[in-house]
């Protein structure tokens, strides 16, 4: 699904990731952990296609592809989700039709009509069912007004519904209680399938205790320092990153 092969980018002219290789697997779960600044929404927003971030060198495979020279758009279209971290209001414009212009966008750009709109409603219900979703919500202001965990449900809500190849979750440090935690704990595991992959990114191991990853990574001034499975995101969680720090002195 994804390849990443030393892969460097910088910001602003500063070099933040300094060689990275990761290889997602269709049908996995990857935690990606690791301290405030190591470089992990960096990440995120390379592999998004974000216009600031540059990369340097290495490459990005999607499908065996090399996704480099497209935008963010083109790679959305391609089955590349972003979880918004900031999500933005829009007066007037309900969390359904919002999703209907994504997905119908999303289609034109594969050569695709649009979703009739009698199987458009079947996914709306039938995805908001699954999450749990009020029907009084779908119609409401896109995130106007919107409570966090509101915010979680109506971005949950979209990943379901463009329903991506590759969902890459980037939770801030801050914010996330614990009914927002649950939303985006279930969201991820009800839409997990063995044809598409997700990559949780977080600070903290609890959100794990719900997504259960296959492989967690811990990202360290802009290396991954360490991968393993889910002990190490417990171990982190007791130790905190300073032993992984001290043994990337010591190499
Ligand atoms: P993390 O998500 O692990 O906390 P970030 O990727 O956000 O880390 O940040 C890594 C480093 O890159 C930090 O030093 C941060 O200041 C810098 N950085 C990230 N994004 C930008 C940006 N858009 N402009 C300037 N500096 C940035
Ligand atoms: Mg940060
Ligand atoms: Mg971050």
């Amino acid at each position: 699904m994804l390849k990443i092969i030393d892969l460097h980018a910088s910001v602003e002219g500063k070099e933040i990731l300094r060689g990275i290789n990761l290889e997602v697997k269709a049908g996995e779960v990857h935690a990606i952990m690791g301290p405030n600044g190591s470089g992990k929404s960096t990440l995120a927003n390379v592999i998004a296609g974000k216009e600031e971030y540059e990369v340097e060198k290495g490459q990005i495979l999607l499908e065996g592809e090399d996704i480099d020279e497209l935008s963010a758009d083109e790679r959305a279209h391609k089955g590349v989700f972003l979880s918004f971290q900031y999500p933005i209001e829009i007066p007037g414009v309900s969390v359904t039709n919002f999703i209907k212009t994504a997905i119908n966008a999303n289609r034109k750009a594969n050569g695709l009509d649009d979703m009739p709109a009698k199987d458009m409603l079947k996914m709306i219900r039938e995805k908001s069912e699954m999450l749990a979703i009020d029907r009084k919500f779908l119609s409401r202001s896109l995130n106007e007004g919107f409570s966090g965990g509101e915010k979680k449900r109506n971005e949950i809500f979209q990943m379901a519904m463009l329903e991506p190849k590759l969902a890459i979750l980037d939770e801030t440090d801050s914010g996330l209680d614990i009914d927002a935690l649950r939303i985006v704990a279930d969201g991820v595991n009800a839409l997990k399938t063995k044809d598409n992959a997700v990559i949780v990114i977080t600070h903290y191991q609890r959100l794990l205790d719900h997504i259960i990853p296959d492989f967690v990574h811990v990202l360290h001034e802009g290396r991954i320092v360490k991968s393993g499975s889910k002990e190490l995101a417990h171990k982190l969680e007791e130790k905190g990153y300073d032993w992984i720090k001290e043994e990337v002195e010591l190499d």
